[in-house]
């Protein structure tokens, strides 16, 4: 989403947040923007750091591969991350990262030498007490591996708590790999409590790592998946999928469109389709005025960033369907991370099950305190939540300027 679409709709929620035109500046004003140009195999893929907020903490977020990628968009999720730490109550802010590049298109030689460009770039900048990268959209546990490797060579140290998201075997976290769904699942249940929605049919877009394991524990959690898709196209069964089949289809074909044993279904029929629970697992942008007005789901749950623009929003808020925002159904990852960080920072090593309890206890907790927020708010959720996360970033700003 553009960074003008998100200044415009804090235009609306900054007054309810209570803050000053100077402290509105300072929420929509990156503090720092790290741009390079990586060089492999004689082919220019432009790189970049925004770091949006620490007042809350060394600066948080993942770092994009993908073709779209660019400053405007980076800025952003950089923003949105500095919100997304605030409602997980995490110490830290926020920040982002990408690179313009389609890695599906490199070897793998050229992909961990564009890796270690990208850490040579901006090292200086990074570290575990300044800024602390992790996976996204099309980067992995392998990539992070590569990565740590080169700041740690660059730096002559051991610093583990450089980045998150890394393999268990250099300093991982349990649980990190499906973080983000998890969170997702714990959110998503809290929520149909309050709705007291019995309804349990499921269409998800999207399966990369958020989606397809949003799959998987929405399955085992008795939640019937109707529809699953990715950048090629998806599959549909009224009946439901059987998802462990879809995804050994999936490691095999390299796609879902195809699945013998489902109808073809495209990107936007799968938003439309007749279900209880949509969750958006892709890219941002996806629900727009154009078929806001089809969305039929009940619970909107984005484990996506910005798949909903602000127009559809409020489509979606008059027709009784309750989104539940980014900044917090996806916040199981960083707020992982965080515990990745964590451990690493204290040399720990956590459990499965201390992991998972801690994870649910979070996401409870911020679920709980923005649904009181929201609750007779007379606003969408949306709003609510970000006027919870603004204020906490202006109150942290507010903490440091001199008291004379
Ligand atoms: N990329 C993920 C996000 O957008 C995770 C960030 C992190 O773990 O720092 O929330």
């Amino acid at each position: 989403m553009t960074f003008a679409k998100v200044k415009k709709f804090l235009e609306k929620v900054s007054p309810l947040a209570g803050i000053t035109p100077e402290e509105k500046i300072i929420l929509e004003t990156p503090q720092k923007i790290l741009q390079a140009e990586l060089e492999v195999s004689g082919k220019r893929y432009p790189a970049f750091r925004v770091q949006f907020n620490n007042a809350r903490g060394p600066f948080k977020g993942g770092i994009r591969f993908h073709p779209e990628v660019d400053l405007d968009e980076v800025q952003s999720l950089a923003f949105w991350m500095t919100l997304k730490t605030a409602v997980a109550d995490i110490p830290l802010g926020g920040g982002k990262g990408g690179v313009r590049v389609n890695p599906k298109e490199l070897s793998k030689a050229e992909l961990e030498e564009l890796s270690r460009k990208y850490v040579r770039a901006f090292y200086q900048d990074l570290g575990p007490e300044k800024d602390v990268p992790a996976p996204d959209v099309y980067t992995t546990p392998e990539i992070m591996g590569w990565m740590l490797d080169e700041f740690e060579k660059l730096t002559g140290t051991k610093a583990p708590g450089f980045i998150t998201g890394k393999p268990l075997e250099l300093g991982g976290s349990k649980v990190r790999d499906i973080a983000t769904a998890l969170g997702g699942v714990y959110v998503l249940e809290e929520a149909a409590a309050k709705l007291k929605l019995e309804g349990k049919r499921a269409a998800i877009q999207g399966f990369g790592n958020a989606g397809m394991n949003m799959a998987k524990l929405l399955r085992e959690a008795g939640y019937t998946i109707i529809a699953v898709s990715d950048s090629k196209g998806g599959a549909y069964d009224a009946e439901g999928l059987d998802v462990d089949k879809v995804i050994q289809f999936k490691e095999q074909q390299g796609t879902i469109k195809g699945f013998p044993e489902g109808k073809d279904i495209s990107n936007e029929e799968l938003l439309e389709l007749d279900v209880d629970i949509l969750v958006p697992a892709a890219l941002s942008g996806v629900i727009t005025e154009n078929n806001a007005t089809k969305v039929k789901a009940k619970i909107v749950l984005e484990l996506a960033n910005g798949p909903t623009t602000p127009e559809a929003d409020e489509i979606l808020h008059q027709n009784n369907i309750l989104v539940l925002p980014d900044v917090l159904a996806n916040a199981g990852g960083v707020t992982v991370s965080y515990f990745e960080w964590y451990q690493n920072q204290h040399q720990q090593v956590w459990d499965e099950e201390t992991v998972k309890t801690k994870l649910r206890e979070k996401m409870v907790a911020a679920f709980g305190q923005l649904w009181t927020a929201y609750d007779g708010s007379g606003h969408d959720f949306r709003t609510a939540t970000y006027v919870h996360a603004i204020k906490k970033v202006i109150a942290a700003e507010r903490g440091r300027r001199l008291r004379s």
